[in-house]
């Protein structure tokens, strides 16, 4: 079985978009591939954290996956969590040593982190790097990302490239799944931005977790345009090419479909349909979600998951570090 491997940050309440860029993907290929799920906590802190709510963020992003239908008792579906794998780290550090900064410090998220914050970390500079740690530790062929993250995908990509030219065939050379419909949800605000979870404007984003009244209100006020036309067309109506988006990927359509089965009609309409849609599918997820947490299992598939990857990674770690001539011949 070829391997697939994907992580969602702990940073906040998983929402829509992520559903779509990852959770969604890793459902329909967990029965063809070896799945590495893990949940980044170590790329959480690269921009401030509760110690608390990081916790909890951890454990309710599992129960989360669940709930979407991840499968956790597939031999093949490992659930780990980031930092209690410590190879993550180290062969990351390998790899800022052999990245110019100027091929980090050139990424969108960076731009668009470090603007928010004059005071970023160092981590929010070498975050790729230990993102390309998380996924050639594991030879992973397949990526499921949004958009957002195909740049740092290629970052790993060409370090791959790089360290086998160098040293000797080391890594798998990764590819980025990235889903046809759902790529880059938009904030529900600011439609040229995309939705994340870690938004200062909670009416931006629908999170998984939102309550049935929160989603038809969000979805209601959802920033569109004046002219009034149900067109898909993201670059001049990105607000209404969004709703168009959200209601395919939720009710499983073309956006074709979408576009023929509401034009002609009123926004006020698309938007009624969009969140009858988000609210069916989310209330299902929060029944299981809320099963699962109350179930006990969690510790359970994160130990098995744990000691996997660290089984896995250990090997590929051993091989580098061999190549790079660390340690004693
Ligand atoms: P943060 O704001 O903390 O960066 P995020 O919402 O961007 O959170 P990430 O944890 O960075 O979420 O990304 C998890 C996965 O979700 C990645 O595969 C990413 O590509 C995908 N993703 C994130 N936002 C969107 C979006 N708006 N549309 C589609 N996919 C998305
Ligand atoms: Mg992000």
């Amino acid at each position: 079985m070829d391997r697939l491997l994907t992580g969602l940050q702990p940073s906040g309440a998983l929402t829509i978009g992520n559903y779509c860029g990852g959770i969604s993907q890793i459902v329909n290929y967990q029965d063809k591939y070896e799945t590495f799920l893990f949940v980044p906590d170590m790329h959480a802190i690269t921009v401030p954290q509760d110690p608390e709510a990081l916790h909890r963020n951890i454990i309710n992003a599992i129960a989360m996956y669940i709930a979407c239908g991840v499968n956790p008792d597939l031999p093949n579906m490992h659930i780990y969590i980031q930092s209690e794998n410590l190879y993550h780290a180290n062969l990351s550090w390998i790899f800022e040593c052999h990245t110019p900064h100027g091929d980090l410090t050139r990424m969108h998220q960076f731009k668009a982190k470090s603007a928010k914050n004059e005071a970023f970390t160092e981590g929010l500079v070498t975050y790729p790097d230990l993102m390309a740690a998380d996924i050639l530790l594991y030879d992973a062929k397949y990526v499921p990302t949004g958009i957002d993250q195909k740049q740092h995908v290629e970052l790993a990509r060409n370090l791959a490239d790089r360290f086998n030219n160098r040293y000797g065939e080391l890594f798998v050379v990764s590819e980025p799944l990235i889903p046809v419909i759902g790529a880059k949800i938009r904030d529900l605000q600011n439609p040229e931005q995309k939705m994340s979870k870690s938004t200062d404007n909670p009416k931006a984003s629908v999170f998984l977790s939102d309550d049935e009244k929160v989603i038809r209100k969000k979805i209601m006020s959802a920033v569109t345009d004046s002219d009034g036309k149900i067109v898909f067309d993201e670059e001049n109506k990105p607000g209404v090419s969004n709703l168009l988006t959200i209601y395919s990927a939720f009710s499983g359509c073309t956006i074709e479909d979408s576009v023929a089965k509401f034009e002609g009609g009123g926004y006020g309409d698309l938007k009624k349909a969009v969140a009858e849609v988000l609210v069916e599918k989310l209330t299902a997820f929060q029944d299981k979600y809320n099963k699962i947490l109350a179930s006990g299992t969690i510790d359970e598939i994160l130990d098995a998951g744990r000691d996997y990857s660290i089984k896995i990674a250990a090997e590929k770690y051993e091989q580098v570090r061999r190549a790079v001539g660390f340690g004693r011949i």
